[in-house]
């Protein structure tokens, strides 16, 4: 796994390459993708029937048998071991109480003029979830993404989610169930994303997408972006754990942190930083000892090796600074005071803190959303949330003698704009 300290000559260099990704501008990539849409826009349901057989290998022969009903997502529910029940009844229940706190309301204030302005807060009509399932299934990202909608209000929930062969992990449809999302497609990838955006006899058309998904779903995404909403082109998922050789520090945790982001996916991305030399090799030594036992050592070798990284660097000063250049999707602050760190921390998706506080508790049932910025866009976005399930319109009354003053501030900047049935409009209600 490759070492870097900020005290190399070339740090800088290396960095750059270390985070260098760019999910979705291969030009091969980005043709299959509009043509696979271009298709689905012309041709609706029997080319999304004819893709999901070609690269699902779906047995289904019409659309109907890609929609599952009601019945089978409560049965899936139903027949779940007790144990995993509870735990999945415990997420959502904790996703739920946490994200109702993000509802925002309509709001209005009276201006000194006695004009009324504010916000219209309206949950969207219709959105689709793309739950990712090529390789591996996620009921978490079930729940992650239909519990905010239901909580904004949104009227109807579409889930996607492709099922290889046809066959589906029954956790995803009894998190489909408890999350009441109201319909269910086995489709994926770009033909998915291009049914929910332009509809077909069969899908709805809907007003937003959501969700993490592989390449041909990122790209698919930013491509219908303007017809739909989407919440964010999602990268390869990504930790930085950050500890200072603290005497309660443990090695084996942090390692296992570390793995638990890079068993994900061979181009998933675990960094370890640390003021600590010592702590970096004895991480290393740990990372070596479990990968020997791991059931996904294959995957997160090839991670580690690929955009891994241990990163020594001289304080936590320094270590703040590169935190917030590399904005990571997920932070372990493993230190014994994670609250005297909050301050510095400008850049990241989501923030553990504390060594009791590992990414894998937030990824399931901590509460917080797992769908979060990667690739650095913690820079300039959030993670998902009720709030992007929401819209807002601008509430304007203006009372009769409240309208007068701004009606000749306006007279006077539509003159200068050479737009004068602006300028008459508002005088009408001044003269
Ligand atoms: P996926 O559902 O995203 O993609 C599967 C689909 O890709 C298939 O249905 C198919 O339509 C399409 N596809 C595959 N090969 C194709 C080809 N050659 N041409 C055209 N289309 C093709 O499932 P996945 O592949 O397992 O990827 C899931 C991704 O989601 C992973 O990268 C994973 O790390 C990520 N993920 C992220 C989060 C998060 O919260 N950030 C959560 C879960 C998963």
């Amino acid at each position: 796994m490759r070492q870097l300290s900020t005290q190399d000559a070339d740090f800088d260099n290396q960095l750059t390459q270390l985070l260098a990704f760019e999910t979705v501008n291969d030009a091969e990539l980005l043709h299959a993708v509009d043509d696979i849409i271009a298709q689905v826009r012309a041709d609706g349901d029997s080319v999304v029937l004819a893709l999901t057989q070609q690269f699902d290998q779906h047995p289904a022969t019409t659309m109907q048998e890609l929609e599952l009903s009601k019945e089978a997502l409560a049965d899936a529910f139903a027949n779940l071991d007790e144990n995993v029940k509870t735990a999945l009844t415990t997420a959502a229940t904790r996703v739920q109480t946490f994200h109702e706190r993000q509802v925002q309301e309509t709001w209005q204030y009276e201006d000194e003029l006695g004009n009324r302005l504010g916000q219209k807060v309206t949950p969207l009509d219709r959105v689709g979830i793309y739950v990712p399932g090529g390789l591996a299934s996620y009921p978490s990202s079930v729940l992650m993404n239909a519990i905010p909608a239901k909580v904004a209000g949104v009227t109807e929930v579409i889930m996607v989610v492709p099922a290889p062969k046809g066959v589906l992990n029954p956790l995803v449809l009894a998190a489909a169930h408890l999350a009441q999302v109201d319909r269910v497609f086995t489709i994926g990838g770009a033909q998915a994303v291009a049914a929910l955006a332009y509809g077909t006899e069969t899908i709805p058309a809907v007003d937003k997408i959501t969700g993490p998904g592989n390449k041909y779903v990122a790209a698919a995404k930013r491509a219908v972006f303007g017809q739909v909403g989407i919440d964010m082109i999602a990268g390869p998922s990504e930790v930085l754990v950050y500890a200072e050789g603290e005497a309660q520090d443990r090695a084996d945790w942090l390692a296992m942190d570390l793995l638990s982001q890079a068993e994900h996916d061979r181009i998933a991305q675990a960094i370890f930083v640390t003021t600590s030399e010592e702590q970096l090799k004895e991480v290393e030594l740990e990372i070596e000892r479990a990968l020997a036992e791991l059931p996904k050592a294959d995957i997160a070798r090839d991670s580690l090796q690929n955009r891994g990284a241990l990163i020594l660097v001289k304080d936590r000063s320094e270590g703040m600074a590169l935190i917030n250049r590399i904005a990571p999707e997920h932070l372990e602050l493993s230190v014994d005071n994670p609250d005297a760190l909050l301050d510095d921390i400008r850049h990241a998706g989501a923030i553990f803190m504390g060594r009791h506080t590992p990414e894998a508790i937030g990824d399931y049932c901590a509460g917080p959303n797992h769908v979060l910025p990667t690739s650095g866009t913690a820079r300039f976005s959030s993670p998902l949330g009720v709030y992007d399930f929401q819209k807002k319109s601008s509430i304007i009354y203006c009372s009769e003698s409240g309208s007068k003053p701004l009606a000749k501030t306006a007279d006077i900047l539509a003159r200068r704009e050479d737009l004068e049935a602006h300028a008459r409009s508002a005088r009408y209600r001044y003269q």
